[in-house]
């Protein structure tokens, strides 16, 4: 009997990827944008997934890019969300009937079955990770943190789907930084954690954001832009390491690459230039950044990230008695305690 017309008993659940990022097309002709959203499955490989030529990475559609200007000013930012949410819906419905049902495919072995797609991970940047979570950029997307406690190592109640489609519905929108969206596209996913699904924006949260923002301009503020840049030209050229021959302010465009040659040699060079507690934070953050890219995690990696997150907020009120900075509540340090329940 042909396998394809056999079909399998029970069913499968195929965990559902979907990724979208806002990006500028042209800064030559006009600032056109454009806003792809894109669909891969956690059953295959992510080995496979990651290489480009597998096409495992679908794109399903593209979601308006609008000035809004049809809309007062003040409500752009509003309207931008409901239309998003309610492109987002019209994108993902076939999904609704699918993830309570199932629909019939058949899988590579050949087999006919029934398939549960259910969304389980969205990948974005921090920005449309507040837009998918209707909350407003100034709030984590995940938990229900204070602005003022940021800063705190503390865990915080996290979003939860029912009581947040309910404090929508409420219109206490200001109490939990929500905004006013009042049909999340995420709402009538079946078996879907929306606020579960967010994961980790290593590129903007780490490399741009506790890397460049704050690491680099704290230990800037504590021995001088000068002295900074001295120690980078003075670094003993190497084969299979980056030389900053003009030091580190002039880089005018700092990508991936400059973040991660300039943290291979970060620690070294500021050996001597600050005192040891500053070195430990700069040490336990590098440190934490660098166990977070691993490609595999076990429970020895998780621990060890947990450590260099406690080692840091620790010492962090050294850099407050140095006057570098008033306070850390800041979202994107606060972001790091998620990390190690999102992985
Ligand atoms: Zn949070």
């Amino acid at each position: 009997m042909d396998n394809k017309k056999k079909p399998l008993e029970g069913a499968i659940v195929t965990p559902v990827i979907l990724s979208s990022d806002k990006m500028t097309l042209s800064q030559f002709n006009g600032d056109k944008k454009a806003w792809p959203v894109y669909l891969t499955i956690g059953n295959i490989s992510k080995d496979i997934r990651h290489q480009v030529s597998a096409h495992a990475m679908l794109l399903i559609g593209y979601l308006p890019v609008s000035k809004l200007e049809c809309f007062q000013k003040k409500t752009w930012s509003l309207a931008g969300y409901c239309l998003f949410h309610h492109a987002m819906s019209l994108l993902l419905h076939p999904l609704v009937d699918a993830g309570h049902h199932g629909k019939e495919m058949i899988s590579a072995d050949g087999y006919l079955c029934q398939v549960h797609p259910i969304l389980t991970a969205y990948i974005a940047d921090f920005p449309e990770q507040c837009l998918v979570g209707c909350n407003k950029e100034s709030h984590c997307p995940c938990c229900l943190v204070q602005s003022n406690q940021c800063g705190d190592l503390e865990e915080c109640m996290c979003y939860s789907m029912a009581d947040t489609l309910k404090t929508l519905q409420c219109m206490k929108f200001d109490v939990e930084g929500l905004c006013a969206v009042f049909d999340p596209f995420w709402k009538e996913l079946p078996f879907t954690d929306i606020f579960a699904c967010l994961t980790p924006d290593i590129l903007h949260q780490l490399h741009k954001g506790i890397f460049h923002d704050h690491l680099v301009q704290w230990c800037m503020s504590i021995i001088g832009e000068k002295e900074i840049n001295v120690h980078f030209q003075a670094m003993t050229q190497y084969s299979s390491l980056h030389h900053f021959k003009k030091g580190i302010t002039s880089v005018l465009q700092w990508t991936g690459t400059e973040h991660k040659e300039m943290k291979r040699v970060f620690v070294s060079l500021l050996v001597g230039a600050v005192d040891d507690h500053v070195l430990t934070i700069v040490h336990s953050l590098l440190d934490f950044i660098y166990y977070v890219q691993l490609q595999w995690h076990m429970d020895l990696t998780l621990t060890v990230m947990e450590d260099s997150l406690k080692t840091f907020h620790g010492h962090k009120h050294i850099l407050v008695e140095l006057q570098v900075c008033e306070d850390f509540n800041v979202p994107k340090i606060h972001s790091l305690q998620h990390y190690i329940s999102l992985i």
